[in-house]
């Protein structure tokens, strides 16, 4: 079955500059901002938040990696590929606001266990979501604060996410089973 494209290169570095000055707005500013990326491609995508963020308020933003694989209520069930150790800036978490960041948001579940791994590091004074897609079938209340695009999707259907650094090239695409 054949892949369509949703976001090209630009609509998603346009995605990704509004999620931004969503955080700002949000934040009213830049203090106490914590960016944390859910491995892989979310990683990759707070790195940009992050580096927007800055750019956009003059101020530097931290920014760091959140690994989940040991916190996912479904382990066991998925072969764990190249888990990548969390990364938490020198600042922690306590008080902060964390953004967490991935790049597409289904069931929650990944989410669900990156609360219980940020846990570990602190209490933060509170905690929001962005993603780069939406595609529903959430089976806990979870939802995102940021979004890129919201993407209905069936169930038997992927997403597929590429991103320069990692895939050398750059689109969101949807694909059938
Ligand atoms: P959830 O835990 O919400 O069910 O799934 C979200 C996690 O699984 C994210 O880290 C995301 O990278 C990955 N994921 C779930 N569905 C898709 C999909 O259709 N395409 C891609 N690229 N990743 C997905
Ligand atoms: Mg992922």
């Amino acid at each position: 079955m054949s892949a369509r494209t949703v976001l090209h290169q630009a609509d998603i570095a346009r995605a990704l500059t509004r999620i931004s000055h969503e955080i700002l707005e949000s934040n009213r500013g830049a203090d106490d901002l914590v960016i944390l990326g859910i491995p892989t491609r979310g990683v990759l995508l707070a790195e940009r938040v992050a580096g927007l963020v800055s750019q956009i308020s003059g101020q530097d933003i931290p920014f760091g990696a959140l690994d989940v694989t040991l916190y996912r209520d479904d382990l066991g069930r998925h072969p764990t590929r190249n888990p990548q150790p969390s990364r938490i800036p020198a600042g922690g978490v306590d008080g902060k606001t964390v953004v967490l960041v991935d790049d597409v948001l289904f069931s929650g579940r990944t989410i669900r266990a990156a609360l219980d791994a940020l846990g570990d590091y602190g209490r933060p004074r509170v905690v929001r979501l962005a993603a780069l897609i939406d595609r529903g079938h959430r089976e806990l209340p979870i939802r995102p604060d940021f979004v890129g695009k919201n993407l209905p999707s069936a169930l038997d259907e992927r997403i597929n996410v590429r991103l320069t650094e990692l895939d050398g090239d750059e689109y969101v695409s949807i694909e059938g089973a």
